[in-house]
């Protein structure tokens, strides 16, 4: 019997980017009751109460104690304390780190001609440390959804980024995200990460997990937990996982 129902949140639990549904939400809670509930993501921590933790309705704080949030690709652990939700730990990267990468995007960008500077609202900056990744986003974090839609459809603006970048710093990371963001990350700061860090916290064998995911294919980032050997059902989107947690929950 499995102890530990982990998740990826994209296309797993929700339409990206977006709140879970009551379907999922309901079946979430049911479980909080019989297993460790452990999302791990590449997002923020608002992001996971946004998209999952109001989403419950009622839980007990006895239920969300068995809630444990793998943020950041698992580089950060929060968990409930019966009263608040506390961070169990974190690993930034170093300063030095950040120094470094964001010396490198701007650097990038200009010589592309794609640093820009004059459109962003006041406050507001290209370049943001997200404490575990290096955020750039072209716009600025305030800029307007057409705004952003419309700077780098193609994502041609972002991987002549990218590739300019990995001559400049080969030793992080790149990855091409949302609408005018590329996240710098060092190198496998992946799931494995989140997961090794799992096994540790909740004090479980890989045995003891059943892992869902969408991008279980080798090179999808859900792919390095297949790899370490933890049991793992590849789902098409939400739905799919709402019909495998019917599934184990009937049968309990
Ligand atoms: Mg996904």
């Amino acid at each position: 019997m499995k102890k530990v129902l982990a998740f990826d949140i994209d296309q797993t639990l929700n339409v990206a980017k977006t709140p879970i549904t009551d379907d999922i939400a309901d079946l979430l809670v049911k479980c909080l009751d019989h297993f460790e509930i452990c999302p791990i993501s590449g997002q923020k921590f608002d992001q996971f109460l946004i998209q999952i933790v109001d989403r419950l309705k009622n839980p007990t704080p006895e239920q969300l104690k068995h809630l444990h949030l793998f943020v950041a690709q698992g580089t950060q652990y929060y968990r409930y304390n019966g009263e608040k939700w506390e961070q169990v730990y974190n690993y930034p990267l170093t300063d030095e780190q950040v120094a470094k990468i964001s010396q490198t995007i701007e650097q990038a960008a200009k010589e592309l001609g794609f640093w820009e500077e004059d459109k962003l609202q006041p406050g507001d900056e290209i370049i943001e440390n997200r404490l575990s990744q290096v955020t750039f986003s072209a716009l600025g974090q305030k800029a307007g959804t057409e705004a952003k839609y419309a700077w780098d459809p193609d994502c041609k603006k972002r991987e002549k980024i990218v590739a300019r970048c990995k001559e400049l710093a080969p030793e992080f990371d790149y990855e091409i995200g949302g609408t005018t963001s590329i996240n710098a990350i060092t190198p496998g700061m992946n799931k494995v990460f989140g997961m090794t860090h799992l096994l540790e916290e909740l004090n479980v064998k890989k045995e003891d997990i059943l892992y869902f995911g969408d991008m279980t294919q080798p090179g999808g980032n859900d792919y390095p937990v297949v790899k370490m050997g933890i049991d793992t059902i590849t789902v098409r989107n939400h739905e799919d996982t709402a019909y495998a947690l019917r599934g184990i929950l009937g049968v309990l």
